[in-house]
């Protein structure tokens, strides 16, 4: 979609220089008698506040207000291909709801409080006047709305349900329960009708077909490429922007990301007709060769609105109905999204604020500098690491098997690991990092978000990857010059958690391997996890 308002400045109450970007609202804006706002990770067609808005207002009498935040770009170190998407995409979205003709207040502002400030100023806005927003779905943003602008603003703020989770207008765990992320899913599937026979029962007889997927890759498989966009005129102006200012990680230019609606949709439909039917047999699997195999690549579109959850759970099932994908990896696919996605999310809200600070193993040690320069000899962590400095990505299992599984056998500080997370990824929000890091990838929690600590060694990787070929350390050997560092870092976890560890059903018969070993190879094992940590630290 091409701006005609390319030439018109945004709106900027810091004062720094925007550069033509984006059209902001010309004139027309006075006698809006309510505001809709909308934060930048809600960018939804049918958003309810607009909706609420004009059910009460008419069309005319409400203006949409978006601001970027400065204070929110700068939070961290983001990767700029993440603060491209974002800016790219809000700025876009901003477009869309013109064309279909709602008038829009896009700026830019130190903070989203001296954003709205300087737009009620700027307004001479009528009294009485409102802000219509809808519930943010990170803590903070939460805050903001409900407490720090309706005093700092002084005007009321109307603060909506959020229909971005599916879980948000249906959700199957008592209060109070600790859900299980399995009876949750089921739960899911029936309340929203998803891959049943008519009776009730599950599509295929089973709720689960994680049996048949979970396969590592066949050395000859041909691998599909990640799908990419041609940046149009509003990206190229914001990866330009993103250069200039200078601030954050990796390189913006090489953006491909989707960043309007249409795009998202044809993400949607690329992935289904042309990786969906593998995703499920190699969901799991890890490959040198890419680092994105058949994975969908849409958490960024789902996480800020453009793309529906249940939408794109549907389309999903129309290509299992039709033929056109097995149901393994349909299902496999589904209960990514209406069981895992949906299940953080509630982990989140159960489980916040004391999330950010949780820290049951009692880790310590800084973020070491390899996941900044990606420098380290262990093959698979450095093709990882790398991947993410390069393009914010990477899947699933290797965020929890490689990463998170490295940084709870080292002990790195969680709230470092998180940080990171939430800076590198193009998908990164609080809401979804804070359970997968802290709570699943690093069992800082106790153990609330999964059952039991995520561990591997070696063996794993090797069973799941081609990483361990190509690396200098030998995938066999725990102690010595060339064992793996993920052997004897996780023999020594075990070791010095023995108890604690014995005590969860679910770890029980992997924690009684320790029993038989003896002490000489006990100290081997601690010798060179030591050696090998204060290594990390210089
Ligand atoms: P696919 O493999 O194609 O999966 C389909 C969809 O399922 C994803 O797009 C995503 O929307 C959803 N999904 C699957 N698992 C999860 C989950 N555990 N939590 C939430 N959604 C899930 N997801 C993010 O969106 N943002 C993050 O910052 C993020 N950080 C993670 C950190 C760790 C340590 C772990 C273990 C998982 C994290 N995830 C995160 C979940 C998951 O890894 C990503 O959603 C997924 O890798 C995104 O790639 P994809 O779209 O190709 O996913
Ligand atoms: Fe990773 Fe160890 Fe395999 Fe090297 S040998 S790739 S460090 S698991």
């Amino acid at each position: 979609m091409e701006s005609q308002l390319y030439s018109v400045q945004v709106k900027n109450s810091v004062g720094a220089s925007v550069g033509a970007s984006v059209g902001a609202s010309v004139g027309a804006s006075v006698g809006a008698s309510v505001g809709v706002w909308i934060p930048g990770d809600q960018l939804l067609l049918e958003h309810p506040a607009i909706a609420a808005a004009e059910k009460e207002f008419g069309r005319e009498g409400l203006e949409v207000v978006i601001v970027e935040s400065l204070a929110r770009r700068n939070r961290l170190p983001y990767h700029r291909r993440k603060s491209v998407l974002m800016l790219s995409a809000m700025r876009h979205y901003a477009e869309e709801l013109r064309h279909l003709g709602y008038r829009v207040d896009y700026r830019r502002a130190a903070t989203i409080g001296a954003g709205l400030s300087s737009y009620l100023a700027e307004r001479g806005h009528p009294s009485p006047f409102k802000f219509l927003t809808m519930a943010a779905s990170e803590y903070s943003a939460r805050r903001l709305q409900n407490e720090l602008l309706p005093a700092l603003l002084d005007v009321e703020i109307e603060v909506l349900p959020n229909t971005q989770f599916l879980s948000e207008r249906f959700n199957p765990v008592p209060a109070g329960k600790r859900p299980i992320m399995e009876n949750f899913y089921r739960e899911m599937r029936r309340h929203f009708a998803v891959l049943l026979e008519p009776e009730g029962k599950p599509a295929g007889g089973k709720w689960n077909f994680d049996q048949d997927n979970r396969r590592p890759l066949p050395a000859g498989l041909e691998l599909p490429e990640a799908d990419g966009w041609e940046p149009d005129e509003i990206t190229r102006q914001v990866i330009e922007e993103i250069d200039r200012e200078g601030h954050g990680y990796g390189e913006a230019a090489g953006f491909r990301l989707a960043v309007t609606r249409e795009e998202a949709r044809q993400a949607l439909d690329l992935f289904i007709e042309q990786r969906l039917p593998d995703f499920g047999s190699y969901e799991d699997a890890m490959s040198s060769r890419s680092a994105t195999l058949f994975h969908s690549l849409l958490s960024p579109y789902l996480n800020i609105g453009l793309l529906d959850p249940l939408t794109t759970i549907r389309a999903a099932e129309s290509a299992w109905r039709d033929g056109r994908a097995p149901l393994n990896s349909v299902e496999g696919f589904i209960r990514q999204i209406l069981g895992w996605r949906e299940f953080i999310y509630c982990q989140y809200w159960q489980q916040m604020p004391e999330l950010q600070t949780a820290n049951h193993w009692q880790a310590n040690r800084p973020l070491p500098a390899l996941f900044w320069n990606g420098q380290t000899e262990m093959n698979c962590l450095g093709h990882v690491v790398g991947n993410v400095l390069d393009s914010g990505y990477s899947h699933h299992i290797e965020r929890l098997m490689i990463i998170c599984n490295f940084c709870l056998l080292a002990g790195i500080e969680p709230r470092q690991v998180a940080d990171w997370f939430n800076a590198m990824y193009i998908d990164a929000f609080d809401w979804v990092v804070l359970p997968n890091v802290i709570g699943m990838g690093l069992n800082a929690d106790g153990g609330k978000t999964a059952t039991k600590p995520y561990l591997a060694s070696a063996n794993y990787i090797n069973k799941m990857s081609d990483y361990c070929g190509g690396c200098r350390y030998d995938k066999k050997v725990r102690t010595g010059a060339n064992a793996c560092p993920f052997n004897f870092l996780y023999w020594n976890f075990l070791l010095n958690n023995e108890a604690a560890l014995r005590a969860n059903p679910r770890l029980g018969p992997a924690v009684l391997g320790v029993s038989r070993i003896g002490t000489e190879e006990r100290d081997r094992i601690g010798h060179e996890a030591r050696h090998f940590l204060e290594s990390l630290d210089k």
